[in-house]
C-alpha cells in the first residue's frame, strides 16, 4: 500500500497524538475545528487558531468538556497580520509551551467566484495574504519552536484547485497552487530531520466555505469533515515520520 491509501484509511490509536502540542489555524469553524476536537481527543494540547474569540472558546469549552488536555487560543486576524503580529504569536506559544510539535495551516478563504480579469484587488489581497502569505510567516516563525521538537509535523491545506488552475476560481487557486511550491520548497530545504512538511487536499467537504462556493449544491450528499479525519490523524501522528514533501488527498 502506498501513501495515498494509506493515509485516508488510516486506524488512529486513542493516544497518538499524547504530549504533542499541535497549532491548529483557522480552528473557529469547519474542517479546522473538527480537526482541533479530533486532536484533542487523541491526547494533543491543542493551540486554536482564528479571528473570532467567542467561536474559539465554543471550541475551548467543547475540548474541555470531554476531559481531553485543556487547549489555549490564539487569536489573530490574518487578512491584516503583519510579520511583528507572527513573531508575538511564536513568542506567546514559546512562553507557554516553549515547543510546537505540530501546525495545521488550515484557515483560508475563498475570495471571488469571477475571471481573473474581473477579480478585485482587494479579494486578491485578502486570498494571498490568509491562504499563501500567512502559512510561508507563521512556519518560519514557530521554525525555532518546530525545531525543539522530537518528531514535528507541518501541514498545509491545498484544494483540488491547488494541483491544477480551474477558471472562476480566481486568486483562491493561485494561492493553492502557489501552497504546493511552498509546501515543496519547505521539505526540499529543510535542514531539520525531524521536521517534515506536507500538503494535505480534503476534497469537497460539508462548510460553510464549500456551500459559498456551490450555493445550488445539496450539503448533505458531501462527506462531513469528521470522515476526513484519518489522513489529518496520520500526518501529525508519528506514523508519518518519514513522510515529507508530499500532496495527498484526504479523499480517494
Ligand atoms: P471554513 O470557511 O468553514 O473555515 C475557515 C476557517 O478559517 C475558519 O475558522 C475561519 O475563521 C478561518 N479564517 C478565515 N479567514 C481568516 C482570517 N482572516 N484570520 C483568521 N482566521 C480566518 O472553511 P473550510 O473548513 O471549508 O476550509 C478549511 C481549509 O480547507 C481551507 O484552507 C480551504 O481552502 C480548504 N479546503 C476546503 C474544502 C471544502 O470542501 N470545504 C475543499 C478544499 C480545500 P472564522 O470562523 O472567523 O470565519
Amino acid at each position: 500500500m502506498n501513501i495515498s491509501t494509506i493515509a485516508p484509511n488510516y486506524q488512529a490509536s486513542k493516544d497518538c497524538l499524547k504530549d504533542k502540542i499541535i497549532l491548529v489555524t483557522g480552528a473557529s469553524d469547519g474542517i479546522g475545528r473538527t480537526v482541533a476536537i479530533q486532536y484533542a481527543l487523541h491526547g494533543a494540547t491543542v493551540i486554536l487558531h482564528g479571528r473570532d474569540v467567542p467561536k474559539l472558546e465554543m471550541v475551548y469549552d467543547e475540548i474541555v468538556a470531554f476531559n481531553a488536555p485543556v487547549p489555549a487560543i490564539v487569536p489573530l486576524n490574518l487578512s491584516t497580520a503583519l510579520e511583528h503580529d507572527y513573531e508575538l504569536m511564536a513568542d506567546a506559544i514559546a512562553r507557554q509551551f516553549g515547543r510546537l510539535d505540530g501546525v495545521l495551516h488550515n484557515a483560508g478563504v475563498l475570495g471571488e467566484r469571477v475571471s481573473l480579469a474581473q477579480y478585485s484587488t482587494q479579494a486578491w489581497d485578502e486570498v494571498m495574504a490568509v491562504n499563501l502569505r500567512s502559512p510561508v510567516l507563521l512556519t518560519q516563525a514557530v521554525l525555532p519552536l518546530l525545531e525543539k521538537s522530537t518528531s514535528a509535523s507541518v501541514i498545509f491545506t491545498s484544494s483540488g484547485v491547488g494541483r491544477a488552475v480551474r477558471t472562476d476560481w480566481g486568486a483562491y487557486s493561485i494561492s493553492k497552487i502557489a501552497l504546493e511550491a511552498v509546501n515543496q520548497l519547505f521539505a526540499l530545504e529543510n535542514q531539520f530531520a525531524h521536521i517534515r512538511y506536507n500538503c494535505v487536499n480534503p476534497g469537497a467537504v460539508r462548510t460553510a466555505m464549500r456551500a459559498k462556493a456551490f450555493p445550488q449544491e445539496d450539503p448533505l450528499q458531501l462527506v462531513t469533515a469528521e470522515q476526513i479525519m484519518p489522513t489529518y490523524l496520520y500526518l501529525m501522528s508519528d506514523d508519518s515520520r518519514d513522510v515529507t514533501g508530499q500532496s495527498l488527498d484526504a479523499q480517494y
